[in-house]
């Protein structure tokens, strides 16, 4: 999948280095290419690539990655393919009559 950009420097995505033990999981469960190896370590190349799933922090070994995951769009898309409750992004049209405004939702 080619590289995509969400919003720029948004993403809570992080990485400690220092914890790093290079095994390279992270590069093989991104689905956007967000990591490369840099040495003996992996590395953050593309952060605004990154869509919040949270697969690298849950299977990084070394605990080295925190990404705050299952909030806006992409928990959305996710919940929806998977059935569960919570498929329903605020992004969308609103489709009850209420004319309240939304908050806390990923779109402000
Ligand atoms: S999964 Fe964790 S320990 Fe493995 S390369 Fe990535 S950050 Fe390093
Ligand atoms: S949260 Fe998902 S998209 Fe972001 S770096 Fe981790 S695996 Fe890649």
């Amino acid at each position: 999948m080619g590289n995509m950009v969400y919003l720029k420097n948004v993403a809570t995505l992080a990485m400690d280095t220092t914890k790093c033990t290079g095994c390279g999981l992270c590069l093989d469960v991104c689905p956007h290419n967000v990591f490369k190896m840099n040495g003996k370590s992996a590395k953050i190349a593309d952060r605004d690539a990154c869509m919040e799933c949270g697969a690298c922090s849950r299977n990084c070994p070394a605990d080295a990655i925190s990404v705050q995951s299952g909030v806006g769009c992409a928990a959305a898309v996710i919940n929806s393919l998977l059935g569960r409750n919570g498929g329903e992004c605020c992004c969308g049209p609103q489709t009850d009559s209420s004319s309240a405004p939304r908050s806390g939702g990923c779109c402000g």
